[in-house]
């Protein structure tokens, strides 16, 4: 299952690569001003700032408190036109994070990045002055312009990997980086996956967890009792985890149709996340895009990809 994944992953990958979507010079310069509302994040602002290593421009990125989406107007998160209008930010999906093996395929390495290769790419990212941003706040902007943290990125994690916790997760925390998980739930405590706990720990440091259904089956294909065993089941299994609402999805493969957006809406979802396709031009907030960081990108590639992909 595992290998099919990243195999039809591989051909959105170049998809990614060669996307000419709209640029966003104006989002990396947007004002560093942070927003004061009302504080619904689900950022704990008694453990913030309390790794010691996090640099201050990112602790005040991070202290950002972004609104609940459920505070926004419809006439806000139901307007395309302006959602569209607005610079797409930056985000990176990522999925394993370990050294190749001679087992490893050519293609399976774009969803593959060797540790050495992640490091330096968070590096470049925060030394290039890039702060991260999630989803809540995301959220805001996209449908009322909120104010982003200058360079906004946001970093996304895939399929439940082990690694994301025991390699990623210290690696963000130098930064005071903070990311997204999309948690495959059939995986959760198996070899090589993460267990709940790590899922749970993941939640109480600031991430974001969303739903990345329970195995992996794409959403195009769902009918009837699908939607139960892919998201609502999976969906209960992550809010008893984290004592959390789960608000936000990614596709299996990125693939996704029209018919989708009305399941995920009725279930609680309020944006979704594709890979490099273009954005769907009714429901932009349920096809909001991703590049994957290849394995095979140095830092520089890296960085060329994000101006050029967003
Ligand atoms: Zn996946």
């Amino acid at each position: 299952m595992k290998t099919t994944a990243l195999l039809l992953l591989a051909a959105l990958a170049t998809a990614a690569c060669d996307s000419k979507t709209a640029t966003t010079g104006e989002a990396a310069t947007a004002s560093k001003t942070v927003e004061v509302t009302t504080e619904t994040s689900t950022t704990d602002p008694g453990t913030a700032g309390t790794s010691g290593t996090a640099a201050t421009a990112t602790d005040e990125a991070n202290a950002a408190p972004a609104p609940d989406p459920s505070s926004i107007p419809a006439t806000k998160t139901g307007d395309a036109t302006a959602i569209l209008a607005r610079p797409q930010v930056p985000i990176l999906c990522y999925h394993q994070i370990r050294d190749w093996t001679g087992r490893d395929s050519k293609n399976a390495k774009d969803y593959i990045i060797p540790i050495a290769a992640f490091k330096a790419q968070m590096k470049m990212l925060a030394d290039s002055g890039y702060h991260t941003v999630l989803p809540d706040q995301l959220f805001a902007y996209l449908t009322t312009g909120a104010k982003l943290p200058s360079k906004p990125v946001m970093l996304t994690f895939d399929d439940t990997d082990l690694d994301q916790f025991t390699i990623a997760r210290p690696e963000l925390e130098k930064y005071g980086y903070k990311a997204v998980y999309f948690v495959m739930t059939v995986s959760l405590g198996r070899p090589h996956y993460m267990t709940k706990p790590m899922v749970k720990q993941l939640s109480d440091e600031g991430n974001i967890i969303g739903s990345h259904t329970w195995d992996h089956h794409n959403v195009k294909k769902y009918q009837g009792q699908d939607w139960v065993t892919q998201i609502d089941k999976p969906t209960k299994t992550l809010e008893d985890i984290t004592g959390k609402k789960i608000k936000y999805f990614a596709y299996p493969f990125g693939l996704w149709n029209t018919q989708a957006f009305p399941e995920l809406k009725k279930r609680g979802f309020v944006a979704a996340f594709s890979l490099a396709e273009k954005r769907d031009q009714t429901d932009p907030l349920f096809t909001i895009r991703r590049i994957i960081a290849s394995g095979y990108w140095s830092p520089k590639t890296l960085r060329n990809n994000i101006v050029q992909s967003f």
